[in-house]
């Protein structure tokens, strides 16, 4: 090797050689299969990894495509650590999620959810609850009515997992379309929406890698829901 090339190796490591430099260090005595890394426009910061016929191909979210190589190289030990079902070491776990949580890069994350994201919601009027009643009559009871109403929307989806959620870059609440449902009860719905509108009440505080969203506030004013108890019994006997 000349010393211009590794002179250069030094500056400038494409995604590829990265790769295949991860690929290496974690599977040492396998052959490292051609690897294709492509920069894709996804409507998330994700990235995935698919093992095809010998071949590696790997697709990153295009809002990495400008990171330093300590960040490529930490995801390549995050997806080849999952195509191999071996978790990466949580240096670079943690580095990856690091680089994700700058405000920068926080930014042109919620933007391009915004503009790239497609509609995941039916909107508010389901076929049992209109979301948007819903909430105004908590708005009322108990927010003095002074909550100016987000998007409001009931999800594709009917998960029990994922019971509501507010999505910041969309300024939305989604709710679970499993309680879109006569048998579901209103005071279990109720409290889901009341959770979500404090989502909104107390703005998530990014704090380093982790997002506290429930803070211990949040969890305080939550109690103050005066059926907190038998909303949870019911969501409980839900499933
Ligand atoms: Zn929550």
């Amino acid at each position: 090797m000349t010393p211009v090339n590794v002179a250069s190796s030094l500056f400038f490591e494409s995604p590829q050689s990265i790769f295949v430099r991860v690929h290496r260090e974690i599977r040492p005595r396998t052959p490292v299969p051609p690897v294709l890394v492509e920069y894709k426009q996804f409507a998330n910061a994700d990235s995935h990894v698919r093992l095809e016929e010998g071949a590696i191909t790997v697709r990153i979210t295009d809002l990495l495509e400008g990171a330093p190589a300590p960040v490529t190289e930490a995801l390549a030990h995050i997806l080849l650590g999952k195509l191999y079902r071996n978790p990466a070491a949580r240096q670079y776990e943690h580095r990856y999620r690091l680089y994700l949580n700058r405000r920068d890069i926080r930014k042109q994350i919620s933007l391009v959810r915004q503009t790239r994201g497609r509609k995941v919601h039916l909107g508010a009027q389901g076929s049992v609850y209109n979301l948007e009643e819903v909430f105004e009559e908590l708005n009322g009871q108990y927010f003095g009515g002074m909550m100016a109403r987000p998007g409001l929307g009931w999800s594709h989806v009917r998960s029990r997992t994922r019971l509501g959620h507010f999505d910041p870059s969309h300024h939305m609440i989604m709710i679970s379309r499993i309680f879109d449902d006569t048998r579901a009860p209103r005071l279990a719905l109720d409290y889901v929406m009341f959770h979500e509108m404090l989502h909104l009440h107390y703005p998530v505080d990014h704090s380093g890698t982790r997002r506290c969203v429930h803070t211990p506030e949040f969890k305080a004013h939550e109690k103050l829901f005066p059926y907190f108890e038998e909303a949870k019994a019911l969501l409980k006997k839900m499933w």
